[in-house]
């Protein structure tokens, strides 16, 4: 059994005893607590408004409020005492005070009335709060907002539409032309283009019916002036309600890129087609070129056999030459109508084992690599990579066989290596030849461009340019450099 309860007091006891615990109340409260007569003068004064205000309570009992009313809004307070007198709530009222230090300080103020014995309204008791971290924070957070240097608007969600706009930035209005007021006036969905108005619906829908919590769109929205501007619209739902009503959108005007975009997409197709164009006539011309070349070896030959011993020592060196160069002009057309077929005649792309496809290659090459006692080195492993074994194959050979025909006094050696560097696969063929001169190295890939007279080194000068559509077809890119002690390394990079 507990000790017996204290027996409650009663009468003029309890009062006193319950105006103490009151008073002890608003004595320890943390919001400031004053009260003042109906003409405004303060009568009672807390700690907490003490710590606010920065006066002691002698300081400000008998004195008018006014002195904690910034001078733009005295006034104020007797409108708050009328509006209770008149029997108002006043609640959460946002107003600024001012301190004893004349620093001022955003407060919130609850006012309620004091009644005497009679019921009449003798005075009013002001609780206030400071609110100036809570009102920082909402003035920065309003100044981001306004401030943004993209478009941001709070709009409704509704199943199956587009919803309200209940609050847009400075840049939204600007973006699409209209005032604030007017964009109120509008749903979201008016002004998006018709032909992307069907993919909003469908995500709106999912939003709206809690699929997804946010969106992103690539769509063109009508400026108040009529024209179509292409932006980035991403929504996402205010996640704070439950269930979300609102979502928040961020606008980004990207015409420009699109503009660029389609631009660059125009100078593509253009290029390809002028490319095309180009491979078409150079695959026509070479094989239009081919027959009357055929025919002018076969009358060289002929006049050799049949007419050859009535042509003296000159007529015959000159019967040479016309059949050498029309032998390298076969080859040119050849090589220039293989060119053409690389970008018309490709084959599907497979996994090329890169070490297999240069073992045929040197398989084909055995020959000269004997007759020229040449070493190829194949250093570490090569890769794989995507694309055609023909090509490669063919990419090979023409590097290695230009290393044997551009050799130096010394037996050539070349060795074949490959690293990762960058998320790319880079192959590197180095040889102890002749070398180039790194001024001139960038023009070798050019068709039919030579560094070299045909008595030097015989040649149709499509190799490279050969190598290089091959490198770029698969995506990729080749260069020379000069190698160290003399010779050259040529180098690929395909995209690991
Ligand atoms: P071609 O071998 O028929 O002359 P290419 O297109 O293969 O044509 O080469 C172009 C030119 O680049 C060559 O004439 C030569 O001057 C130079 N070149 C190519 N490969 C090498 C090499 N490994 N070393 C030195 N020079 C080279």
């Amino acid at each position: 059994m507990g000790e017996p309860k204290p027996p409650i007091p009663a009468g003029e006891e309890r009062v006193t005893i319950e105006s103490e615990h009151l008073a002890a109340i608003v004595r320890s409260s943390d919001d400031a607590i004053l009260s003042k007569d109906r003409s405004a003068i303060i009568r009672s004064w807390n700690e907490a408004a003490e710590r606010l205000y920065g006066y002691t309570s002698e300081e400000v009992v008998g004195q008018s409020v006014s002195i904690l009313i910034p001078p733009e809004r005295q006034g104020e307070e007797l409108e708050i005492v009328a509006r209770i007198v008149a029997g108002e709530r006043v609640e959460h009222y946002e107003t600024v005070r001012v301190r004893k230090d004349g620093t001022r300080v955003a407060v919130s103020l609850t006012a309620s009335p004091i009644h005497d014995a009679r019921g009449e309204v003798v005075g009013v008791s002001t609780q206030a709060r400071d609110i100036s971290l809570a009102r920082m924070a909402k003035d920065r957070l309003m100044g981001a907002f306004e401030g943004a240097p993209v478009g941001i608007a709070v709009f409704s969600v509704e199943p199956g539409a587009f919803g309200r706009l209940h609050q847009v930035n400075a840049e939204m209005t600007r973006l699409l032309g209209y005032t604030e007021e007017e964009l109120a006036a509008v749903s979201p969905g008016e002004l998006t283009h018709p032909d992307d108005a069907a993919r909003e619906t469908v995500l709106i829908e999912e939003l709206a019916g809690g699929k997804r919590s946010s969106y992103g769109i690539e769509k063109r929205s009508r400026h108040k002036d009529g024209r179509w501007i292409w932006v980035w619209l991403t929504v996402s739902l205010l996640e704070t309600e439950d269930p979300p009503r609102s979502a928040v959108a961020h606008m980004l005007d990207i015409s420009e890129r699109k503009a660029a975009e389609t631009e660059l997409e125009l100078a593509r197709a253009n290029l390809e087609r002028s490319n095309a164009e180009l491979d078409q006539f150079a695959y026509v011309a070479s094989h239009d070129l081919k027959e009357p070349l055929i025919l002018l070896s076969a009358y060289a030959r002929m006049l050799g056999e049949r007419h050859g011993d009535s042509l003296d020592e000159e007529g015959l060196t000159f019967l040479g030459h016309v059949r050498d160069e029309a032998a390298r002009m076969k080859a040119m057309i050849d090589d220039l109508l293989d060119y053409s077929r690389l970008q018309t005649r490709a084959e599907e792309a497979s996994t090329v084992d890169l070490a297999e496809v240069l073992d045929t290659a040197l398989t084909t090459l055995a020959p000269r690599i004997e007759e020229s006692q040449a070493r190829v080195d194949v250093e570490g492993s090569l890769p794989s990579v995507e694309g055609s074994p023909a090509q490669f194959e063919r990419l090979f050979r023409n590097l290695i066989s230009n290393a044997l025909k551009f050799r130096s006094d010394d037996p050539p050696v070349i060795a074949v290596s490959a690293e990762r560097e960058d998320g790319a696969w880079i192959i590197s063929l180095r040889d102890n030849g002749i070398g180039i001169d790194p001024a001139k190295a960038g023009r070798i890939f050019e068709v039919f461009h030579r560094l070299h007279s045909q008595e030097q080194y015989a040649g149709t000068g499509m190799g490279l340019a050969i190598s290089k559509r091959i490198v770029e077809r698969h995506g990729g890119r080749i260069w020379v450099e000069p190698a160290e002690g003399g010779g050259s390394v040529f180098k690929f990079a395909l995209l690991a």
